[in-house]
């Protein structure tokens, strides 16, 4: 087995098991393969492995590994920062989006999704952690924002997603997740999607009800910025 392969299956092991935990169905963790400063091989490898779903935060490097990848049925997810005169590509490129936090973004994104496409699928990123230099709209921001989203044409809100600030305490990892399932389930928007866990807190995400795990490093190893 390659390495990716097996690390493939430890993380397997592991969703399974906080699955277990919480009295929660496998297969209703997604696993997004979170695969920016990689290259296209490794993408290729994790596919042969069985994943089916890739997230990239960087545009012109996903665009660039995209085109190596014509061949492989897969799903890609923009989970970046966006720059709203950088929304076209995204739009046509991608399946969905999970950092739309402002309606500028989000309605660029609608106006140009190509109507032969499926809509595109949207998470919302919130900041739950309250720290200034994370994006994400903040909390009393989203009821406006989601209503004016699922006004959006092409577009289809499935949920929240965000990035807590990182910290190895189980119990404040538990509570920034549980943060954002309250926001989600506050909205009464009939949304099935909480994109949240990364490689080091995937159990307590899981068990706050996380929908998709975005999982990089534990997949494909620490990243070297340097390469970018
Ligand atoms: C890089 C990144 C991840 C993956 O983080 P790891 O700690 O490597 O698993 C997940 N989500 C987002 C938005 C990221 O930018």
């Amino acid at each position: 087995m390659s390495t990716i392969a097996e690390n493939i299956a430890k993380v397997g092991v592991r969703i399974r098991e906080a699955a277990q935990a919480s009295q929660r169905d496998f297969s209703s963790v997604g696993l997004l393969a979170v695969s920016k400063t990689k290259p296209a091989d490794a993408i290729r490898e994790a596919h042969a492995a069985g994943l089916r779903d890739f997230g990239e935060n960087y545009l012109q490097e996903a665009l660039d590994k995209q085109a190596l990848l014509t061949d492989l049925p897969l799903t890609w997810h923009f989970i970046g920062p966006i720059q709203s005169n950088k929304t076209r590509p995204i739009a046509e490129h991608f399946a969905w989006v999970h950092s739309v936090d402002r309606l500028k973004v989000a309605e660029r994104l609608s106006a140009q999704r190509p109507a032969e496409l499926a809509p595109l699928n949207i998470c919302l990123q919130v900041n739950v952690s309250g720290e200034a230099s994370k994006s994400g709209c903040q909390p009393e921001q989203l009821a406006e924002l989601a209503q004016a989203v699922t006004q959006l044409p092409n577009l289809r809100l499935r949920g929240l997603m965000t990035i807590p600030a990182p910290t190895d305490d189980v119990a404040e990892q538990r509570a920034a997740f549980a943060r954002l399932r309250a926001l989600r389930d506050a909205l009464n928007l009939d949304l099935d999607t909480l994109s949240m866990g990364m490689s080091h807190d995937l159990e307590a995400a899981i068990a706050e009800g996380a929908s998709w795990v975005r999982i990089g490093t534990a997949l494909f190893g620490e990243r070297d910025y340097g390469k970018v």
